[in-house]
């Protein structure tokens, strides 16, 4: 098991509807060396791919994003979410249904902040249905941008999103994969990834 699946296990619990809550270290509180190793751990896997720019969707998409925006030294743009965003001249906008909110958002980034010349590195928390991610691919293919890679904590392997992305072609890295989670029985089964040996992985600062 992985750190972040450890983390899982130990911090995590699953709410009806098909919820994994992780509050404590991820959507409400930050444990900031989690989302360093998050960091780390998703800059290892795209080793080798070419990056300019970072995109996730507020909110908790921005602290994953920001620690790796610092190890690529590149800039961190956060989609924001509107009820009522249309299409004007100075925004790109696209949509996504919330998967837990139930509702639809308008999701949009200000032109100034994507370009054309971008290679984007797609970054979120979770990835469920891929609503999200598919409206951020959207911003980035508007601004006439490509995208990189697509780099998730939490993907939920029983949703069609990591498969539909996949399947388009995209690389698409997912620290934990969750195959199934049963919410009476609280109980979580990881899909098996590659281990790597992250002894040598800096991921503190010693003082
Ligand atoms: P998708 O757009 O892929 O269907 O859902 C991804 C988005 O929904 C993420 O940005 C995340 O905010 C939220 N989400 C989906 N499933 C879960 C979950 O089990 N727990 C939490 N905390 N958020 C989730």
């Amino acid at each position: 098991m992985n750190f972040l699946e450890e983390k899982i296990l130990s911090d995590g619990s699953i709410k009806s509807g098909n919820i994994l809550k992780i509050d404590n270290f991820l959507n409400h509180q930050i444990d900031v060396d989690i989302m360093r190793q998050i960091a780390y751990e998703l800059k290892r896997r795209f080793k080798g791919v070419a990056i300019n720019k970072i995109l996730t969707i507020e909110a908790s998409g921005i602290a994953i994003a920001t620690m790796i925006g610092d190890l690529y030294d590149v800039p961190v743009v956060f989609a924001k979410k509107s009820e009522t965003a249309n299409s004007t001249d100075d925004k790109y906008v696209s949509h996504a249904y919330s998967f837990t909110h139930k509702r639809m958002n308008s999701v949009f980034v200000s032109r100034p902040y994507l370009h054309a010349t971008d290679r984007v590195l797609i970054v979120d928390d979770f990835l469920a249905d891929g609503q999200a991610v598919h409206a951020l691919i959207d911003l980035v293919h508007q601004a006439g941008g490509e995208v990189a890679g697509i780099g998730i904590a939490v993907e939920k392997g029983q949703q069609k999103g990591g498969r539909t992305l996949r399947e388009e072609g995209y690389h698409l890295e997912s620290i934990a994969i969750i195959e199934e989670m049963d919410w009476q029985a609280q109980t979580i089964r990881f899909r098996e990834q590659p281990q790597h040996d992250l002894t040598n992985t800096p991921i503190k600062a010693i003082d």
